[in-house]
């Protein structure tokens, strides 16, 4: 970290002792019916699967009302995901917001968290293999809303490198592929992801992001239910397990499997897609 530029004043151990305040407590934060989802999720048949190729992403389509699981199969491998309202492609995950109403990473009854104005829960996640996990020794946890993406822009800037095969790029080709878009539509819609299976944290002593290797094995999987209808990709990242280096081909890569059911009929009586976010817009004026 930078050296400080000035002296800390005298009472610097009293201010630095002072209790946190939790920013957005979450009592009241409409919590979903996991219960009825997971009821819904026994009866289910599976409609539609993809098979993400290492180093590279797929795109899927899950309707509302609809599950999604991603699985580990054949190694340890994390997966960058995005998600967009599929009928508005303005409409994209908040990974900030997310952090801020659940915190660094995310597991089983929290949720992801759509973009300005309409910010209303777009995934719940309904079952989570690696919820065991927790939050170790270094402060590292699984499935996490702090990292972006890997990226070529970073790359570059760090490295002078031209690597294609970054989350980034991946999110790009497959979503131009998908909707046939140029690169150029497609990348602006790329945005920050949730990190599926991968560990992370900050470093106490310097704050800064770091990623370990992923406690992810064959057979483990995250499961979502789809509030509002979704556009996903997912990216197997070329990090592959991350306990290395990603923005390169040299780790060790897998395929992630994107499996989509369908609930049977009645059985989410009651349920009801989220409304938009209730503030009015009119900002003051
Ligand atoms: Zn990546």
């Amino acid at each position: 970290m930078p050296q400080p530029s000035f002296p800390a004043p005298a009472d610097a151990e009293a201010r630095r002792a002072v209790k946190p305040v939790i920013c957005y407590p979450n009592e009241t934060l409409p919590q979903p019916d996991v219960a009825l989802y997971r009821a819904a999720r026994q009866g289910a048949s599976k409609v539609a699967e993809v098979l993400v190729p290492p180093r590279d992403a797929a795109c899927f389509e899950v309707p509302a009302g609809h599950f999604f699981r991603i699985s580990s199969v054949q190694g340890a491998q994390v997966g960058d995901l995005n998600l967009w309202n599929r009928e508005d492609l303005n409409e994209r995950f908040y990974s900030g917001k997310t952090r801020a109403l659940h915190g660094t990473h995310i597991t089983t009854g929290e949720r992801m968290w759509t973009s300005f104005p309409m910010m209303r829960p777009m995934a719940t996640i309904i079952a989570d293999t690696l919820g065991w996990y927790g939050i170790d020794a270094f402060g590292g946890s699984v499935h996490d809303v702090i990292g972006t993406r890997c990226d070529p822009y970073t790359g570059n800037l760090l490295a002078d490198s031209q690597y294609h095969h970054c989350c980034h790029s991946n999110l790009t080709r497959a979503l131009a592929d998908h909707l046939g878009l140029s690169l150029a539509e497609a990348e602006r819609h790329v945005h920050d992801v949730l990190n599926v299976f991968m560990c992370t944290g900050f470093s106490r002593d310097t704050g800064q992001y770091f990623m370990k290797q992923s406690p992810v094995r064959p057979g483990d999987y995250l499961e979502f239910f789809a509030e509002i209808p979704l556009l996903g990709a997912l990216s197997a990242c070329p990090g592959g397990d991350c306990s290395a280096e990603h923005s390169s081909d040299t780790a060790a890569c897998y395929p992630l499997l994107v499996e989509v059911f369908a609930p049977q009929e009645g059985v989410l009586a009651g349920w009801q897609s989220p409304e938009r976010n209730g503030y009015d817009q009119s900002h003051g004026r």
